[in-house]
């Protein structure tokens, strides 16, 4: 089967500090605002978009979150998931907060659901945000991403890989 990329290191680069910006300027700052991704690669985009924004309003270091959804999954019985990685809150709780949830691929949206239901576990914040770094379609949950990447209609067979760096040792989006 045939693998094209869709996103090279200098795209991927721009479209999160394009998404860094849309961030600050939504939040009007880094007040309040918390950034919570989604491990595995959700996560690693949650603290280079935190990076960016340090760089664009240094003001506030931007507090960063990682949470595990693995007991959340409506799914759970039916296929059940290893446990990716421990959640990790910022001390200083989501209460009153902006969280801005990050993940790599947006698809049906039960992951986003999942996360909203464990993120009820730990406070109430303000307003709760969406970024994915690609927005696949195929949505079958009423959820929508406030911040992407890239749109990406695909064919529900079709298989995005995210590769980054600090993981994959390289930065590359491709589909196949
Ligand atoms: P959803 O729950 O919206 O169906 O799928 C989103 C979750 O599954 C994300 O955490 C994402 O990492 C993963 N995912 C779904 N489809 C793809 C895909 O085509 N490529 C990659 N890399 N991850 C996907
Ligand atoms: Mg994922």
């Amino acid at each position: 089967k045939e693998t094209r990329t869709v996103l090279e290191s200098a795209d991927i680069s721009r479209a999160l500090t394009r998404i860094s910006h849309e961030i600050v300027e939504s939040n009007k700052g880094v007040d309040g605002l918390v950034l919570v991704g989604i491990p595995t690669r959700g996560t690693i985009l949650a603290q280079r978009i935190a990076e960016i924004i340090s760089r664009i309003d240094g003001s506030t270091p931007v507090a960063v979150g990682s949470l595990d959804i693995t007991l959340y999954r409506d799914d759970l019985a039916r296929n059940p998931m290893r446990p990716s990685q421990p959640t990790e809150m910022p001390v200083t709780g989501i209460d009153g907060t902006t969280v801005v949830l990050v993940d790599d691929v947006l698809f049906s949206g039960r992951t986003v659901r999942s996360a909203l239901d464990a993120l009820n576990d730990h406070g109430r914040p303000k307003v709760v945000r969406l970024a994915a770094l690609i927005d696949r379609g195929h949505r079958e949950l009423p959820i929508r991403a406030d911040f992407i990447g890239k749109n990406l209609p695909s064919a529900k067979d079709e298989r995005i890989s995210v590769r980054l760096e600090e993981l994959d040792g390289e930065d590359s989006v491709t589909i196949s």
